[in-house]
């Protein structure tokens, strides 16, 4: 890894409170399941992405939004602990920070369901004044799609698009999109199959500039219109991955950081699925990557 300086990262994307319960299963249509916890956590995928890409070593703006309440607090203190500079989190009287209940299984998967509260109240004028002067933007469509579409307007840099979830952005955004960054699923919705090259078949898709397909413990998939790859995954045995939840966002986050110091997408892809693998072997979102030697703000 270089040790260059790098230009800011701003993230616009959702900030949550993470209420996390370990069960032997996942529950059923009206089922109630019994487990462990629960474990009340710092999250949201925009919020977990910028810790990940402070821990890789870059100077991350946060912009979301969350409640006046006792959990948006907490968020605001546990990004500023991790050297989030928080100036682009505003906070919504009479809203509610947003919350992600995860449902952790034995074997390290997870289900989630996501009450978006403050999360939905991102305003244009919010991402454009965050967005000014970075070298990397990178949208978290947990917000919703047009804090996308006004980030991609705004930036000035280099834009990179986390599409989880998938939602109907303008084709001007996903134009610009260098790389957008989906899983698996992701990619197989946007394209309307699941394909061999889910990279290309993306990027032939969606029109973007270069496309980055993660693939679970196999690792990712790279392209952009002049070449293509895949990184394999790092050899983590199944007793070792305690927990995925974030993986994505700490392969996202360690991603933008490594394009803002100047990293080819593929050495930055190869940075992102070393970080991501490291990180299932503990649990919680915002585990240690590979940059802070395995101190941990998680349960
Ligand atoms: P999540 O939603 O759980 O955060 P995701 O579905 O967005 O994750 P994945 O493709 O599952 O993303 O994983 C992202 C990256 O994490 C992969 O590219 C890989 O580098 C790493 N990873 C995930 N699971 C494993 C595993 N079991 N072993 C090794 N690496 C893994």
């Amino acid at each position: 890894m270089t040790l260059e300086p790098q230009g800011v990262v701003v993230v616009v994307g959702g900030i949550n409170q993470d209420v996390v319960v370990r069960a032997e299963r996942r529950p059923g249509a009206g089922e109630t399941v019994v487990g462990d916890g629960p474990a009340v956590v710092p999250g949201g995928k925009g919020a977990n992405t910028a810790v990940a890409a402070a821990r890789a070593g870059a100077s991350v703006v946060m912009c979301g939004a969350v409640g006046d309440d006792d959990a948006g607090r907490a968020q605001v203190v546990a990004l500023a602990a991790e050297h989030v500079d928080t100036r682009g989190v505003r906070e919504r009287v009479g809203t509610a920070t947003g919350v992600a209940m995860i449902v952790v299984t034995p074997d390290g998967e997870n289900s989630i369901a996501v009450g978006r509260g403050a999360n939905a109240t991102v305003t244009g004028p919010d991402v454009r004044r965050a967005c000014a002067g970075a070298a990397v933007v990178l949208a978290q469509t947990e917000v919703g799609a047009e804090p996308a579409d006004w980030a991609a307007a705004a930036c000035a840099g280099r834009f990179v698009l986390s599409l989880a979830p998938v939602l109907p952005l303008r084709a001007e955004t996903l134009a610009l999109a260098d790389p957008v960054v989906l899983n698996e699923t992701e990619a197989a919705e946007v394209v309307g199959r699941a394909a061999d090259d889910p990279a290309a078949a993306v990027l032939a898709a969606t029109g973007a500039r270069a496309v980055v397909v993660t693939l679970g413990a196999r690792g990712a998939a790279w392209a952009d219109g002049a070449s293509s790859g895949r990184v394999a995954g790092h050899l983590v045995a199944a007793d070792d991955v305690v927990d995925t939840t974030g993986a994505g966002d700490c392969f996202t986050g360690t991603l933008a950081a490594r394009l803002a110091a100047g990293d080819s997408l593929e050495l930055a892809v190869t940075v992102a699925v070393a970080a991501a693998a490291e990180s299932v072997r503990r649990p919680g979102a915002r585990r240690p990557g590979l940059s802070d030697g395995g101190q941990s703000g998680t349960p």
